[in-house]
């Protein structure tokens, strides 16, 4: 076994040579293969620097920021900086119509000040450890996958127990690569969060909608909480005794900014990739699936904008429900772009191939000669469900009418006759929630228009739900949950009889696509998923003997990673180069001359802008930097990251990547895949110029 080794990694080093360089997403505690590579690009720190169990190291400073954003720790006193858009939810909660921190941003000025998240926690990894063979060990050759799946989950769970030793620990075993890998990661969680300050909207979301996924942006993503902790330095539930936490470590914060080709770092918890998926997996995604959706998220952006145009309360009620639709409306058409333009699925094909080649040539990994053929047939069987699911998802049960619906048909389900009168006031409750949260008419647009978008599933409908689809379509406009502004008048007075809205043509229709959903596509997709996760397992285990081992990485799943890259430009289009930087010149160019509604200014940076007062945040031309690109490989989860420079100091906060590149969580390609980076000098000039909240700054620390 052995020798196969040896001549499997010395057949992959001569085949791979000319992969991309900055590709991938690595465990600190994997490093090793990729620390000479960081080194010869500049790094100056040691391995220990970076990650260690034993001393306090970068990772300290390093957290996860609620479930699904990264933060760091920058000063003494537990100070934690991440994006603006991983706190607007927080500083969405304590904003009031009076005091509205969201839209004016918050500078608090003493500890007392610091406003209290309820639910909202900061984890700090205490350690990740290898217990892969632990699990696989217990999982007996013959095991279906269910089986295996239920056997993993049962250790994991024993083991995540026997770790969480207080309280406050949080211990998690993380499946890596389909189940090739498993470490224990323990957490230290906080959850006494406090927000110290936020700029207000127009810098904290400066580009809004418009720019996001775009570069050049001008976005001072970044808002400020701080940890506090019992008097032991521990966490604790709220209590007004706490006290701010003394961190292990914290992250000095650097303004010397960067250049072009800097080597940088971005330490944090990426959420999900799946970089290995076949030529035949992209292609099904990209060119079959996003299609629809794409095409249906288009129908419900034109109608939220129209009613939106004219009507204030409307766009203010439909703001955030819009953004979740454009967000991934942007990304799949990004995607689409990005794969078209580089190639992508031809060249994964021909890597494939070059592949099975290799594979060929070892006898022992012979009979593994028709895998991926294999996973090109399952992709196939799996396409027809998926694309019933994506489709019944986006055009029927993501409209607020079917949730209505669907919450009807679970209440009346298993209601008993002495039940009926609680049930109608329920109802009734759901009835006047969906009408003070939801635009009727706009619902009403919204469910005609993407109801048509059910016929692309006719080849699959069972005749029995083809024929209430007919008489749902004939009677769409008498159906109760069309009208439901007459039943709620009617609600309170009149008892409601639950056998008459069980006929109404909707319900009938929701009921039996649930029904069939449930029964014939979920079971039919989750089977081919198994099989599907069964060969990627086999595929990304053999890709670990044909690959080096600085090539070959686990895809990302909200563990603690660090990739790495260069500050770069790029090309999105024949003639066009974008720069790796931008200044506040563009912003306000943008807020004066833009058109659309998300660039705005205030007077006060106007100010700032016109007189140059930028302090000492500027690069050598004298400008007042804003973000930077860079080609390290990033994903969702990565927002609010620590960017470090060569000597583990801050120079920024990634928040997003390019449209052009939006691709890299399936196929990254470094002549355009970028990571967009909040220059940390700037949100020191926004601290100190435009708010003057010399108590956070001076806190800081911040290295010249
Ligand atoms: N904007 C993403 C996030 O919120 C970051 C990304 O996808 O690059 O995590």
């Amino acid at each position: 076994m052995k020798r196969l080794m040896i001549l499997i990694v010395i057949l992959s080093l001569s085949l791979c040579k000319n992969l991309l360089a900055d590709e991938g997403m690595w465990l600190p505690v994997l490093l090793e293969a990729q620390y000479d590579d960081m080194v010869t690009r500049g790094l100056k720190l040691t391995p220990e620097e970076i990650y260690s169990i034993n001393n306090s190291s970068l990772k300290d400073a390093v957290v996860l920021f609620g479930s699904g954003c990264t933060g760091a720790i920058v000063s003494e006193q537990g100070l934690v900086i991440t994006n603006h858009h991983c706190g607007y939810g927080s500083i969405a909660k304590v904003s009031t119509v009076n005091n509205d921190y969201l839209t004016n941003g918050y500078w608090s000025q003493d500890f007392k000040e610091e406003i209290s998240i309820s639910g909202l926690t900061i984890s700090r990894l205490i350690n990740m450890r290898d217990v892969t063979n632990e699990i696989l060990s217990q999982i007996p050759a013959n095991a279906t996958e269910q089986q295996r799946k239920e056997i993993v989950s049962k250790i994991s769970k024993n083991i995540a127990a026997e770790n969480k030793t207080k309280p406050y620990i949080n211990a998690v075993v993380r499946e890596f690569n389909y189940g090739n890998a498993y470490y224990l990661m323990t957490y230290e969680v906080f959850s006494d969060i406090r927000f110290v300050a936020a700029p207000p909207l127009f810098i904290g979301n400066f580009g809004g909608d418009t720019d996001n996924w775009m570069w050049p942006r001008h976005t001072g993503d970044f808002s400020i909480f701080r940890i506090y902790v019992n008097q032991n330095n521990e966490p604790a539930n709220y209590s007004e005794n706490n006290v701010p936490y003394k961190p292990k470590y914290v992250a000095p914060v650097s303004k010397k900014g960067v250049d072009k080709d800097d080597f940088i770092f971005v330490y944090g918890f990426p959420g999900s990739t799946t970089h290995f998926m076949t030529s035949k997996g992209i292609d099904m995604n990209v060119n079959h699936i996003n299609p629809i959706a794409i095409d249906i998220r288009t129908t419900k952006l034109n109608i939220i904008e129209n009613a939106s145009r004219n009507n204030d309360t409307i766009r203010l009620m439909y703001a955030n429900k819009r953004a979740g639709i454009a967000n991934y409306w942007k990304k799949m058409q990004g995607e689409t772009v990005g794969i078209n333009a580089t190639n992508a699925i031809d060249k994964r094909y021909a890597k494939e191939q070059e592949f099975i080649t290799w594979l060929k040539n070892i006898d022992s990994l012979k009979k593994y000669s028709n895998l991926l053929d294999t996973i090109y047939q399952y992709h196939q069987l799996i396409y027809d469900y998926e694309y019933i699911d994506r489709v019944l998802y986006e055009a029927y049960f993501s409209n607020e009418i079917t949730k209505l619906i669907q919450r009807t048909i679970s209440d009346i389900k298993d209601l008993q006759k002495n039940e009926i009168d609680s049930w109608q006031s329920k109802w009734c409750y759901h009835i006047n929630n969906f009408l003070k949260n939801n635009n009727l008419e706009l619902e009403q647009n919204l469910f005609n228009s993407t109801f048509k978008y059910l016929d692309s599933l006719s080849k699959y409908l069972p005749d029995e739900i083809l024929k209430t689809k007919v008489n749902a379509t004939k009677n769409i406009d008498k159906s109760i949950f069309i009208n439901i502004d007459e039943i709620s008048e009617a609600c309170n007075k009149n008892k409601i009889n639950p056998k008459k809205i069980q006929k109404d043509p909707l319900y009938l229709l929701t009921s039996q696509l649930l029904y069939w959903y449930s029964k014939e596509i979920w079971p039919m997709e989750n089977y081919y998923n198994n099989k599907l996760d069964s060969l990627y397992r086999i595929y990304t285990r053999l890709q670990s003997y044909y690959l080096p081992p600085n090539k070959y990485y686990y895809d990302a799943n909200s563990t603690m990673r660090i990739s790495y890259g260069n500050v770069k430009p790029y090309n999105p289009a024949d003639a066009i180069t974008y720069l790796y930087y931008t200044t506040i010149n563009g912003m306000v160019d943008k807020a004066l001359w833009g058109e659309a509604e998300d660039y705005k200014i205030d007077s006060t940076l106007l100010e700032l802008f016109k007189t140059k007062n930028f302090g000492p945040y500027t690069n050598a031309k004298g400008e007042l930097p804003i973000a930077f690109i860079s080609t390290a490989h990033t994903t969702g989860g990565n927002s609010g990251s620590p960017v470090f420079n060569s000597k583990g100091e801050i120079i920024g906060l990634n928040y997003d990547r390019v449209w052009e590149g939006t691709m890299s969580d399936f196929y990254f390609d470094e002549s355009r895949c970028r990571n967009i980076v909040l220059d940390i000098r700037y949100m020191l000039f926004i601290i100190d110029k435009y708010a003057n909240a010399q108590r956070i700054l001076n806190e800081i620390k911040i290295v010249q």
